[in-house]
Formats: structure tokens, C-alpha cells, sequence
């Protein structure tokens, strides 16, 4: 059983990333397992060409830094061409009105000017990046869940009408893992994305720079720390933070420290431990850019080629050469 999990460069990877998705794909992926940077998925609505391509290098290094089999992993566009023509061929078995429901569309579109085509296409892409891969399980939030519904719905229904081609991929809760929130806005997850970054850590941010931002955090009043999400959201959120990194209950954590200054400087120290290797390993192959584009390429071919076979048949069933 394939299973295929992707990262958008929308922004440089966060803590939230690497404690929710990328951590646990480097320890519990599969042999046969799958992950891939989605940059074109990242061309959908306004963005910056050179900061989306180094966005991606940046992502593909740092998968690779965090342990994944580099193997692996693959830069999206990197195999645009087979993924470009799956999705035109996925697109004539989609309704306009199949897209035009997609709840995050709507939501994305609502109110702007100059909506891209491709915000309205893009889940058929992402379709295109399960079936074509042959991919049996997609691990996504809640907010992803529709699009691999979709996805589900074109391969049955391009297997009936034409014949069958493609594995019937299905999405994947992930385990409920704590979200990671942003130190200045506990309400809030955190995010690549976020506009505004003071409560952001980045995974490849230099130590001082967690250190600082983590002594920033809000931590809600009181005396000193307890564990209590609803009440004490901002304080929760640096015990789990605290708990993810060294194993511990946030609980039980809660009752070794005296005051929240010595909590945040624990939290910053086993932050910046976690985050080190992956760090460093990132910069390194960032540094060797001979050794990252042979990964990339050798990623690249393997992913074409894994798909070459579903891609022409399919393309073969539904009326072309
Ligand atoms: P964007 O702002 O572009 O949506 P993001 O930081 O929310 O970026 P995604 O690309 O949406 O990241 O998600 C990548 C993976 O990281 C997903 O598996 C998602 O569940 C996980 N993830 C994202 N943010 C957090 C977080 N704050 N805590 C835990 N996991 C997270
Ligand atoms: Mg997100």
C-alpha cells in the first residue's frame, strides 16, 4: 500500500510542520511510501516565481534532512509533464459543478478578483498526484479530506467508464496530534503561511532567534504554569510544544517548573535540540547543490516512471494514442 503526503511551498517550513507532518513521515513512513514538495499547487493564487522555486529546493533538502529515504521524495513540477496530461484527461471525467463545490475553493475565491482557473482545477491536479502514483491512502487534515473524496470519485468513475486503470486512493485522518499554535496568537495554528511571523518558529531559524521568540510568547497571566487548553491557551501551547520534542505528558510537565521564565527557557532549549539536525542537514545539502539536483533528478525519474503505465493507458482508454 502506497501512501502519499505533500508539502506546499507557501512558505519556509514551521515547528508545526515538522512536530505534525514531516517528523512522523521520516519515522513511520513505509517502504513504499511517497512525499513530494507541491509546488504547482503553490501557483494557484498570487506568488512569487523565485521565491516559490526556492521555497521548493529549500523543502526538498529539508524532507530529506529530516530522515525521509531520499528515494522517496519528489518536487512536483519536476513531472509536470505526465501530471499535466493526467489531469487534462482527469478533467474530462470531472464536472464543472464536482469543482465548483469544493469547499476550500469557495472559500478561497470568495470576494477576490482574478480568480485563477487553476484554484477551481487544482483538486483535479491533486488527483493527479494520487492516482497517477497509484496511491491507496493520502493522510490529510480535515481541510484536504474533500479533494481525496474527489479524487476517489474520478478514479471510480474513470475505471467504469473506460476501464480499470487507476488504485481507488482513500484519505487518512492522522493520528489526532496536538496543533502546534502561534506563540503571539494561541487561537491561531501555526502556520508557513502566516502574515505575520513573530510567532512563528522555523525550523531553520538560527537559536536566538527561538530563543527570542519563544520568551515573547504569550503565556495568558497567572503565577506560574498549568496545564489547562481552554483557559491557559498560550501556556498550553508551550507544554505541548515542550512534550512533543522530549516525550513527556504536558501535565506532568506543567508541574516541574517555578515560573514561566524557566518553562520557556526549557521549551526554547529542547526546540532548538529538535530542531538541530534537521537544521544543519538542510544548510549542508543546501550547500552542495550538485548532490541535492542528483537526488532530485534520480526522485524525479523514479516518480515518471512509476506512473508512465497508468498515465498511457489511461490516456489510450479514453480515445487517445
Ligand atoms: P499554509 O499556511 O500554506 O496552509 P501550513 O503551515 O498550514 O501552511 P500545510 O502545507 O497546510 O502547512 O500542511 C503541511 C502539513 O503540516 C500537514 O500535514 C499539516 O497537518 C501539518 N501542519 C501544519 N501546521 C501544523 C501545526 N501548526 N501543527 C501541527 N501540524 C501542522
Ligand atoms: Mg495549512
Amino acid at each position: 500500500m502506497i501512501r502519499l503526503s505533500g508539502i506546499t511551498p507557501s512558505g519556509h517550513i514551521q515547528l508545526g510542520n515538522h512536530l505534525g507532518a514531516i517528523r512522523r513521515w521520516a519515522a513511520e513512513g513505509g517502504p513504499e511510501d511517497l512525499y513530494f514538495v507541491s509546488d504547482m499547487h503553490g501557483m494557484t493564487t498570487t506568488h512569487n516565481p523565485a521565491r516559490l522555486r526556492s521555497l521548493a529546493a529549500e523543502q526538498l533538502a529539508m524532507l530529506i534532512a529530516s530522515g525521509i529515504a531520499p528515494e522517496r521524495v519528489f518536487v512536483q513540477s519536476d513531472i509536470a509533464r505526465e501530471l499535466g496530461a493526467l489531469t487534462w484527461i482527469l478533467e474530462c471525467t470531472c464536472s464543472y459543478g464536482e469543482a465548483a463545490r469544493m469547499i476550500q475553493f469557495k472559500e478561497k475565491s470568495k470576494g477576490q478578483a482574478g480568480v485563477r482557473l487553476s484554484l477551481l482545477t487544482y483538486p483535479v491536479l491533486m488527483a493527479a498526484d494520487i492516482l497517477l502514483q497509484g496511491a491507496g491512502e493520502v493522510p490529510v487534515g480535515e481541510d484536504q479530506r474533500q479533494h481525496v473524496e474527489l479524487a476517489r470519485a474520478l478514479a471510480k468513475r474513470f475505471n467504469g467508464t473506460y476501464g480499470d486503470v487507476f488504485t481507488m486512493p482513500k484519505a487518512v485522518l492522522p493520528p489526532s496530534g496536538a496543533r502546534v499554535k502561534d506563540l503571539a496568537d494561541p487561537t491561531r495554528k501555526m502556520s508557513k503561511s502566516a502574515r505575520d511571523e513573530v510567532g512563528v518558529v522555523f525550523v531553520l531559524d538560527e537559536p536566538d532567534q527561538i530563543r527570542r521568540k519563544i520568551r515573547r510568547a504569550v503565556t495568558d497571566g497567572g503565577t506560574r504554569p498549568v496545564f489547562s487548553p481552554e483557559t491557559r491557551p498560550g501556556m498550553a501551547n508551550l507544554l505541548e510544544i515542550l512534550a512533543a520534542c522530549t516525550g513527556g505528558k504536558p501535565e506532568v510537565l506543567a508541574e516541574h517548573f517555578p515560573s514561566y521564565g524557566a518553562l520557556k527557557e526549557a521549551v526554547a532549549e529542547a526546540v532548538i535540540e529538535e530542531l538541530r539536525p534537521v537544521r544543519e542537514g538542510t544548510v549542508a545539502l543546501l550547500a552542495d547543490p550538485a548532490e541535492l539536483d542528483r537526488v532530485r533528478k534520480a526522485g524525479a525519474a523514479r516518480a515518471a516512471e512509476r506512473g508512465e503505465h497508468r498515465l498511457s493507458s489511461a490516456l489510450r482508454l479514453i480515445g487517445g494514442n
